[in-house]
């Protein structure tokens, strides 16, 4: 029986957040971490719960964070994780996302550790307005130095997410197009959410999936793909054949129907979702020497507890207590 939530949502993805630390400071996402405590699990720990979860059905696994790239030690835990063996007897899929600074000189050795694909955080395309999106001097060149390592290395579909926010880089709509072409990555625009330390979040600074594509059509033509039921994106293809964009719409057009993640934070919390107002500690009770079995239930106990969905927007909504540099993106 594969691990199921309570909506007969099957759940095989697990995204596992390394670290809560990040070289970039996204004016969007790191706004106020001055006095911050990061707390990291030794990766022997993110490991077992990772075997526990596969145990159980998970067949996908994302390293994220905070910037995964800064944890030395990360190829071993690729190594370990590749090694891990699905329900279906393969090695899970090893995805990580990285904001790319330093993936220029790690493509290759992830790459032979074991990992299947990288996802790299790009929101312009203009070098300029890069910097000062995630103030850090001169940050464009190395992240398409890394972009290139990774599609090189065979990292690939590499795929790139960018946040878009009114006023401030919704503009670069048609360059990413250009760039998807002449990179020959798949570009993903994604709905600003409201998980962003500053709380500066209101409907009016999302640019909706419709606005993407209007914009997007005055550039090129361009038809849309098939789409998994529990894919995240909505894929689009230029019409000459050169080149994809998507758009991931969590607040336009919500896919909890379809969501088949959990998210393990670096203190070791197990979130149901983005927007969970409740964490399941998983860290405690391993460390006190809990069973794997102990282990397998607390997971299932989690999972049962899903939400149905997300409610942003609505009247009511909450956001939960820690951002997205601390769940885990
Ligand atoms: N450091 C890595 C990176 O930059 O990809 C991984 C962690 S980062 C938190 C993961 C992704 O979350 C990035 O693409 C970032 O742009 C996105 N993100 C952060 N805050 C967000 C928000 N409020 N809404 C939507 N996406 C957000």
């Amino acid at each position: 029986m594969p691990l199921t939530d309570s909506y007969g949502r099957v759940i095989r993805d697990l995204r596992i957040s390394i670290t809560d630390r990040c070289n970039y400071r996204c004016v969007y996402c790191r706004t106020g971490s001055n006095g911050v405590q990061y707390i990291e699990l030794p990766f022997a720990d993110y490991l077992r719960l990772a075997r526990v979860a596969v145990s159980l059905g998970i067949s996908k696994i994302r390293l994220t964070g905070g910037e995964p790239l800064l944890r030395a030690g990360l190829l071993d835990f690729v190594r370990e994780l590749a090694s891990l063996r699905t329900l279906e007897g393969t090695a899970p899929e090893l995805a990580l996302t990285t904001n790319g600074h330093l993936l220029a000189q790690m493509a290759e050795p992830l790459r032979t550790a074991g990992l299947s694909r990288v996802t790299v955080s790009m929101d312009a395309v203009d070098p300029e307005r890069f910097a000062r999106i995630t103030r850090v001097p001169r940050s464009y060149p190395a992240v398409l130095e890394g972009v290139r390592a990774a599609r090189q290395a065979g990292l690939g579909p590499v795929k790139i997410n960018c946040v878009l926010l009114r006023g401030f880089n919704e503009d670069q709509i048609e360059a990413f197009g250009r760039f998807a072409r002449e990179e020959q990555v798949a570009v993903r625009f994604i709905e600003f959410m409201p998980l962003e330390e500053g709380r500066v979040w209101t409907p009016e600074v999302v640019v909706p999936l419709r606005e993407v594509l209007e914009r997007m059509q005055r550039f090129l033509p361009f038809h849309e793909l098939p789409h998994e039921p529990s894919s995240t994106s909505r894929r689009y293809k230029f019409e000459d054949g050169n080149g994809e964009f998507g758009v991931i719409a969590p607040v336009s057009l919500p896919f909890c129907g379809a969501c088949s993640r959990i998210r393990l934070t670096s203190d070791g919390k197990l979130r149901t979702c983005l927007f969970s107002l409740k964490e399941h500690d998983l860290a405690t009770p391993l460390q006190a020497g809990c069973s794997d079995a102990e282990l397998a239930r607390l997971i299932e106990l989690a999972v049962a507890q899903k939400e149905d969905r997300h409610h942003i927007g609505e009247p009511g909504f909450v956001q939960p207590g820690r951002t997205m540099v601390h769940i885990g993106g």
